[in-house]
């Protein structure tokens, strides 16, 4: 038994990491086991011993001598026991760098609990599934300004290098977490606010407090239940701290971006709209403010069950939700949104539930037979008296709408069918709308209210985006998400390999060059123009006859790439072969997801709204548009080598300069555009700072602590490139720092205080000499570290 002490009856969990780690080397070693141990071994990692304490224990009685079996085995076998395989904090010194060492490593590692490891500078983080002890306020002080050697791997650790980094260098930072859905990225993003605002040592305790909730709060409104994850992100959320460049937290800002906004009038089989819709109405159930928003607990609104899932009775009546509502609105108040302001989000949430119940009749008559009426006029007064809008005109709206011709307006009556639509599509545009105003509302609470650091703020950022997704079936918000983890992972090749091994090039710095996975023909193959998936789709959505079906031949007829191909016998489908896998994904509804039209009836009627909150909605553009578009130009024209973000030529300046938000005409912007223009918000905000990388990985499809898929494991490891990483990482120097910035940082070591050293090879070589380093390597212009050269120097600096 690999452990000592071995652990008792009573430590199931413990039991079942061991038999699989130990059944899954038997079977990958095809080592020989005598049978019954085998049988023993095999039964218990089938069953799955969790909770089955008394059937354990029965194997147990039967083989009493397990231990003295296993000891023999052991000894008459040569295989490399469990307990013999050399496990490393960093897999970047391994001896042996192969798949099966590096997930021997992992699992080895996680079966001790032992979730996080490195590769080099990167932190690999595998789900426990499970609560831990190692995020207490001791950890918190343990990782601060610590030697990274003395403590085992942390996520604590990666904010505080990046926080050191950032304040020593004063440049911004950014942390990028990937990772497929449910494999624990925003656990890692609230751990690392967590002890960056510790570190950020705020004595403004309310701010601290605030800035701790911004995600609670964000996340209620844009987070979800679905197959793969019970709270999953269904948004991409940018969190930057602003901190003094002496290290204080003075602020928060966070960007959002692509909301699945569709999820609020659809759920997929076995998933749920959005978790504040849910918290929202058991909370006002145990209030009794139902009536009061027009809500009754006997009739669940259609919006919060879909026909798999019977939660109707079951929500106002769920403790948890409605603890959730209170916590959810002491965030609220906490960070200073005021009561009126609070009482509009309901409304407008109510409102919204409610008008998916409208329900729409055909109207026959001689001339006719096309119209349309609302069957339920007093779900139409609910919903009209919430947005506090007349009931005639919103009637009208929803049945009817004007055309303009030889500029006469003319009104032409709305089908069932397309009056359902315009339905849902206010429902949708009003809670996309609602998620960006609480979004800027925060912003405009928390950006260093007190103005502390003017323009001179040190930003560290923490990107948390929607993971890779394949589900069932796959649609248009399948394919967003997907193809912005594809960016991610091109950003993260472009940053560890490609301009990495470039400036080895022109350093004329001696290194083997890495082979990698360059998934940028599939990023071309969506993003280029004219011919890319995205251009053809939205060339497509303006064609009013366009379909689906036409939509996927126009793919099929353009897209050259061996990445693309059309699946046998499923009609609408097309699949893509994505860095993470293949996905078939399937075009119905891509035309008018990516239309996402919003009818002029609408918008003009929302935006007469008596509350003002509902009449901002429709009216202001919602996102700084001026903040956004003028430090996109400034980091575009400052970046004098372009060549260096090959990423950022997929969009033209065009783009790059007019927020398509503040287009008037509506019908222009479609979301794919709005896509690509966040994808380039995005890239220009990580490009902007010094990457730091959190890879989570998924052990297992079932959520399952201590069950460690070896072969899950493997695909994600592959698809990541993190093989590929700890041999660069092993050969490479990730840091390169110019030799008037070294000269600068590190003269004390070498020099007397007095001296000037001049930015020369010889000085630089002096100071790495004086620190007895080695391995080092020096450039035309730079000198090359490794990344723990560049801990060791900063530490002795520190001493110093
Ligand atoms: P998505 O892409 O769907 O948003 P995600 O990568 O953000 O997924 P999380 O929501 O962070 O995934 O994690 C899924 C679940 O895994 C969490 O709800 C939690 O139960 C568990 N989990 C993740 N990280 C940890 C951790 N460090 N400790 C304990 N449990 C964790
Ligand atoms: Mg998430």
């Amino acid at each position: 038994i690999p452990r000592n002490p071995p652990p008792t009856l009573h430590q199931p969990e413990l039991w079942t990491g061991i038999f699989n780690d130990f059944i899954c080397k038997c079977l990958i070693k095809d080592f020989e086991l005598r049978p019954n141990v085998l049988d023993l071994l095999q039964h218990v990692f089938l069953q799955q011993i969790r909770g089955k304490e008394k059937v354990l224990q029965k194997h147990l009685m039967e083989h009493i001598d397990l231990n003295q079996q296993l000891g023999n085995i052991e000894k008459t076998s040569n295989m490399n026991s469990f307990t013999d395989v050399e496990e490393v904090d960093d897999l970047a010194t391994l001896e042996v760098l192969d798949e099966n060492t590096v997930a021997d490593n992992l699992q080895g590692r996680y079966a001790k609990d032992q979730i996080y490891t490195y590769v080099g500078d990167i932190l690999i983080a595998v789900n426990p599934f499970h609560p831990m002890d190692i995020y207490t306020p001791e950890h918190t002080k343990k990782y601060l300004g610590a030697e990274r050697k003395a403590n085992p791997p942390h996520i604590f650790a990666v904010a505080d290098i990046a926080y050191q980094s950032g304040v020593s260098d004063s440049t911004d930072q950014c942390i990028v977490i990937s990772g497929e859905s449910g494999a624990g990225k925003t656990e890692s993003a609230h751990l690392l606010v967590q002890q960056l605002t510790f570190l950020g040592k705020a004595n403004n305790r309310e701010l601290q407090e605030k800035i701790l909730l911004v995600n609670s709060l964000v996340e209620a409104f844009g987070n979800a239940t679905t197959a793969i994850n019970d709270n999953s992100s269904r948004f991409g959320k940018y969190l930057e701290m602003k901190f003094t460049s002496g290290g204080t937290v003075v602020g928060a800002k966070i960007s959002e971006y692509l909301l699945e906004k569709s999820r609020v009038i659809h759920q997929a089989a076995g998933e749920r709209n959005f978790h504040i819709f849910y918290y929202m109405y058991a909370g006002l159930a145990e209030r009794r403010k139902l009536a009061h928003y027009k809500l009754s607990d006997s009739k669940t609104p259609k919006y919060l069950f879909n026909e798999h899932v019977k939660l109707g009775p079951d929500i106002v009546s769920n403790a948890s939700y409605k603890e959730q509502f209170d916590a959810v609105e002491q965030c609220f108040k906490v960070i200073g949104f005021t009561l009126e302001e609070l009482g509009s989000v309901y409304s407008t949430l109510a409102a919204i539930l409610i008008s998916g119940d409208l329900e729409f009749a055909a109207v026959a008559s001689e001339h006719q037979t096309d119209k349309s009426e609302i069957s339920n006029i007093p779900v139409l007064e609910n919903v009209a008296s919430l947005l506090c809008i007349r009931c005639d005109e919103l009637q009208e709206a929803l049945t009817s709408h004007c055309v303009v011709a030889r500029g006469e307006t003319i009104i032409r009556p709305n089908t069932v069918e397309k009056a359902t639509e315009v339905r849902d599509a206010m429902g949708k545009a009003l809670y996309g709308r609602l998620f960006s105003w609480i979004v800027n509302r925060i912003n405009a609470l928390l950006i260093d209210p007190l103005n502390i650091c003017g323009d001179n703020s040190l930003n560290i950022g923490i990107l948390d985006i929607f993971g890779f997704e394949n589900f069932k079936r796959n649609s248009f918000e399948q394919l967003c998400i997907n193809i912005a983890n594809e960016q991610i992972q091109f950003y993260f090749n472009q940053h560890i390999f490609t301009w990495e091994q470039d400036e080895y090039l022109n350093e004329e710095v001696d290194v083997r060059m890495i082979e990698y996975e360059d998934n940028r023909p599939l990023l071309d193959m969506f993003l280029q123009k004219p011919m890319g998936l995205l251009s053809l789709l939205d060339e497509e959505s303006r064609f009013p006859q366009a379909t689906d079906q036409t939509l996927v031949e126009k793919f099929e007829v353009n897209l050259k790439s061996k990445h693309f191909w059309r699946p046998m016998r499923v009609d609408l489908g097309f699949g893509i072969n994505h860095y993470a896998g293949k996905v078939i994904y399937n075009a119905s509804g891509f035309l008018a997801k990516n239309r996402d039209m919003l009818p002029a009836d609408i918008v003009l009627l929302l935006r007469s709204s008596e509350n003002l909150l509902i009449s901002k909605l429709v009216t202001h553009p919602l996102t700084k548009t001026g903040y956004i578009t003028r430090s996109l130009t400034t980091f575009i024209e400052t970046q004098s080598c372009a060549d260096i973000f090959p990423i950022l030529n997929y969009f033209s300046m065009r783009e790059a300069t007019h927020h398509p938000r503040e287009t008037t005409n509506m019908r222009t912007q479609t979301v794919s555009s709005y896509f690509r223009y966040s994808l380039m918000d995005l890239l220009s905000k990580m490009v902007s700072g010094q990457p730091h990388f959190v890879r989570c990985i998924k052990p297992n499809n079932d959520r399952q602590a201590h069950r460690f898929d070896q072969e899950k494991v493997v695909v994600q490891l592959r698809y990541t490139g993190v093989l590929e990483t700890a041999k660069i990482r092993r050969q490479g120097y990730s840091h390169r720092i110019l030799f008037a910035n070294f000269v600068t940082r590190y003269s004390i070591l070498a020099f007397r205080a007095n001296e000037e050293p001049a930015a020369t090879p010889e000085s630089c070589t002096a100071i790495l000499e004086k620190a007895k380093l080695e391995n080092w390597a020096m450039g035309k212009t730079k000198v090359f570290l490794k990344y723990f050269h560049v801990e060791h120097l900063n530490l002795v600096v520190q001493r110093a």
